[in-house]
């Protein structure tokens, strides 16, 4: 259930709801709006009784909710999460964001390369698997932690964030020195171990849609991650498995809108993982900012045809390069800055 504050509540009138909800054993999770503050109340809900809440001096109403997750409905919070990487980056608020790299980093070389490329043309954030989760074992598996410091060094010195993903639980460490974002990629979307990690580790994170889980599996993956206290959450649609085969995977773009208005979470887009075919990407790209995401993830690789993993998905510089010019034509119409 949701607790909402009068706009007048004091300061001690909500530390003693806060208190109140704690003593019985249940976890507060407070959203300072900023008209109001609203208490979200995770656990065990019957310990609770609606009425005597209602009674305390500087509550509104209680509301139960609905749905199966709390913190990440609408319901729980009603403005829009702007998730802050640092340094004006931000998702979620009226600029469209855009993240890209190659799917693997290959070394360090190759991606200073293509960060100074995807910087130029606009990108924010600079993207690339150090660890990678792969089909086959026999195939490449990542740089690992050299990786993940090739992308530290590429970011630095191009003045970009870096969002990269995290497999394990053991990983954290790492992650916490280099990565500015992390990954949690569509295999790991229900490895609710490390989910719990991710959110004890409050850096912001980006959860990758699931190879066949519906909507409402991907929120309650994201409520793993706000019920640790970390409310730095942004979705990503990268397709999901149907029996179409033509493409990699299907890309639902109806969850954009949908999560848009179940959600308070920002959501992107990845068009190249769910396309599988570069030839699809431009225009899909364009599509998922007229869907209404706040921004894209994008595979761009300086060789495509040399790519160690994912090439037949990935752009080359220049076809970023020309996209991007499109795609601010697409954000303007839509009203949003890029
Ligand atoms: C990736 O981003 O390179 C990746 C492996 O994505 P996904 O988890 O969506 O397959
Ligand atoms: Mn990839």
């Amino acid at each position: 259930m949701i607790i909402v504050m009068k706009p007048s509540a004091s300061p001690e009138q909500i530390n003693h709801v806060i208190e109140k909800v704690k003593e019985i054993g249940l976890t507060p999770q407070v959203s300072r709006g900023v008209e109001r503050t609203v208490i979200g109340v995770i656990g065990q809900e019957s310990k609770l009784t609606v009425k005597p809440l209602e009674a305390f001096p500087g509550v509104e109403h209680v509301v139960p909710i609905q749905k199966p997750y709390k913190l990440a409905s609408r319901e729980f919070k009603k403005e829009d999460t702007v998730v802050d990487l640092g340094d004006g980056v931000k998702i979620g608020g009226n600029e469209f964001i855009v993240a890209a790299g190659p799917c693997s980093v290959e070394g360090e070389e190759m991606l200073i390369e293509v960060a100074h490329k995807v910087k130029a043309a606009g990108a924010k954030l600079l993207r690339g698997g150090a660890f990678k989760p792969r089909t086959s074992p026999y195939s490449f598996q990542g740089l690992g932690v050299d990786g993940l410091k090739h992308l530290r060094k590429a970011a630095d010195e191009t003045g970009m964030k870096v969002v990269t993903e995290i497999m394990d639980t053991r990983q954290i460490d790492d992650h916490l020195e280099y990565s500015d974002m992390l990954q949690v990629g569509a295999r790991n979307m229900q490895n609710f171990d490390l989910l719990k990690v991710v959110g004890d580790s409050k850096k912001p994170v980006l959860l990758k849609r699931g190879l066949s889980s519906t909507m409402q599996e991907l929120y309650l993956s994201a409520e793993y991650i706000l019920s640790r206290g970390n409310f730095k959450v942004v979705l990503c649609e990268r397709g999901i498995r149907t029996f179409e085969t033509e493409t990699r995977n299907t890309y639902d773009l109806n969850a954009i809108p949908a999560t848009k208005k179940l959600t308070h979470l920002p959501i992107i887009g990845d068009p190249s993982h769910a396309t599988g075919n570069l030839a699809y990407v431009p225009a899909m790209a364009k599509a998922t900012i007229a869907a209404g995401a706040d921004g894209l993830i994008l595979e761009v690789h300086p060789n495509p045809e040399e790519a160690w993993s994912d090439g037949p998905q990935s752009l080359t510089p220049k076809m970023f390069e020309d996209l991007m010019k499109e795609l601010r034509v697409v954000a303007k119409a839509c009203g949003r800055e890029l």
